[in-house]
């Protein structure tokens, strides 16, 4: 235990409330102040597919967070799939098993609940949509604030970090449709991505949301294209019958899973766009007081990969176990880069990874794709890079090694 120490967080979301308890344990004073209750999450929209793996799900575990063990379905493998061009079926299909499983707990459950956690142990909980002069406030009374506001607009007061951001616009339409009465697949569960050269992208995953079991439907439509459709959606059964139509137009067989789907619940459902974006971890105020950011407030990525979940628990864990190690010592600016950059050294290859596969595919990319299907280990590599994406590189980024590392497969 190190000496106590008054922290705020602003932004009580995954990372937020993960690092809250993470710092309560520690035996530190924690104020989160968070701008929706739990009532409101928990009877709001749907915000995430949240599909989270093994090491991200251990810091959970660490922390006692994990309560959905016992009925949350899990997560088995990673299948891929691209159809034929002429529509006669499937050109590419793999799948390859993880070595642990993954679970996507619907955040209007899981947030709700480490709220109560958080001040069942003893933390402080604010309900406020925390504004600059709050900031003010909390730095005045605090060691360190951190603002963990996910995509909320307090996070614009990060500079945009224009070397490390590929993109300033949004890549992907995205909608989420989560359902029950989904076909299961005959051999063990998965998250089942395909590809749709020019249109987008479609996956889908068992989770557990409010009403017990279900799964999520993500969509991700390539700006302008066939799947970017959503903008005159209302109702939530207009939002049913468009995923659908996406299925039964693109993935006949992904249309068989689901023809006694409906919506879990009017809730069960989104549709939007956000630009991928990678901001500067320090914020300064009005006064010169700095704050630090943290997760999706200083670096966004596009929901393509899955990892901006296990992004929020990895770098809640690195901002934990850089608090510890700082001792007594003051958090200013040089503590805050150290921070940020030690979490970087990780999320710059997820960053890469995601934003690479945002891209038309490059030859070596798509030469990768289809070699998994003939070589088990491959496949197996593939998906359980999803869990740590520092294992693809150099070879899915580099075409040399990629080539090297297929004819050492071969062989
Ligand atoms: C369509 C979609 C699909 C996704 N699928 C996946 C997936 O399969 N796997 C995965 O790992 N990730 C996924 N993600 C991403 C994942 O949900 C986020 O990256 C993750 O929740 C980020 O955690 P965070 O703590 O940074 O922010 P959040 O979890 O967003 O928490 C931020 C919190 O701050 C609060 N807040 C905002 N502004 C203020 C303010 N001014 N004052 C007080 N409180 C404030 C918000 O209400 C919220 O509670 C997906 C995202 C989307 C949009």
């Amino acid at each position: 235990m190190s000496t106590e120490r008054r922290f705020t967080i602003v932004g009580g979301g995954q990372s937020g409330l993960q690092l809250a308890c993470g710092l309560l344990a520690e035996g530190h004073a924690v104020h989160v102040v968070q701008n929706r209750t739990a009532d409101d999450i928990a009877a709001g929209r749907v915000m995430s597919s949240q599909c989270m793996f093994d090491q991200a799900l251990e810091n959970e575990r660490d922390l006692g967070l994990n309560f959905w063990e016992d009925n949350c379905p899990t997560t088995d493998s990673i299948n891929f799939t691209v159809p034929a061009p002429d529509g006669s079926g499937k050109a590419i299909d793999w799948n390859g098993k993880l070595d642990r499983i993954a679970m996507s707990v619907d955040q209007r459950v899981k947030i709700p609940r480490w709220m109560a956690e958080f001040e069942r142990r003893g933390g402080r909980l604010t309900i406020q949509d925390a504004g600059i002069s709050d900031l003010e406030t909390y730095a005045r009374e605090s060691d360190l604030v951190i603002v963990a506001a996910g995509k909320g607009e307090i996070a614009k007061m990060f500079e945009r970090d224009a070397v490390r951001s590929a993109f300033d616009a949004p890549q992907r339409a995205l909608a989420l449709t989560y359902v029950t009465g989904m076909k299961q697949r005959p051999d063990h569960s998965a998250v089942n991505f395909n590809l749709i050269p020019t249109v987008g992208e479609y996956f889908t995953f068992p989770a557990l949301t409010t009403t017990g079991a279900c799964d999520i439907m993500v969509f991700e439509g390539i700006p302008g294209g066939a799947m970017d459709c959503w903008k005159d959606v209302k109702t939530p059964d207009e939002h049913l019958a468009k995923s659908k139509w996406i299925l039964d137009t693109f993935l006949p067989w992904e249309a068989e899973r689901c023809t006694d789907i409906a919506l879990t619940d009017d809730n069960g459902r989104l549709a939007g766009a956000f630009a991928p974006t990678v901001r500067k971890p320090i914020g300064r105020l009005p006064s010169g007081a700095v704050v630090l950011g943290l997760a999706d407030a200083v670096c966004l990525n596009d929901p393509l990969t899955g990892q901006g979940s296990n992004n929020a628990s990895k770098a809640a864990k690195y901002y934990l176990d850089a608090i510890i190690a700082h001792g007594d010592r003051a958090f200013d600016e040089e503590f805050m880069v150290a921070t940020f950059e030690t979490y970087w050294s990780y999320a710059q290859f997820v960053v890469g990874w995601t934003n690479a596969l945002l891209m038309p595919p490059p030859p070596h990319v798509l030469n990768i794709m289809g070699s998994a299907q003939g070589f088990p280990e491959l496949a197996k590599r593939i998906a359980n890079g999803f869990d740590d994406p520092r294992d693809f590189f150099p070879w899915f980024a580099v075409p040399e090694e990629a080539d090297a590392y297929l004819k050492r497969l071969a062989a």
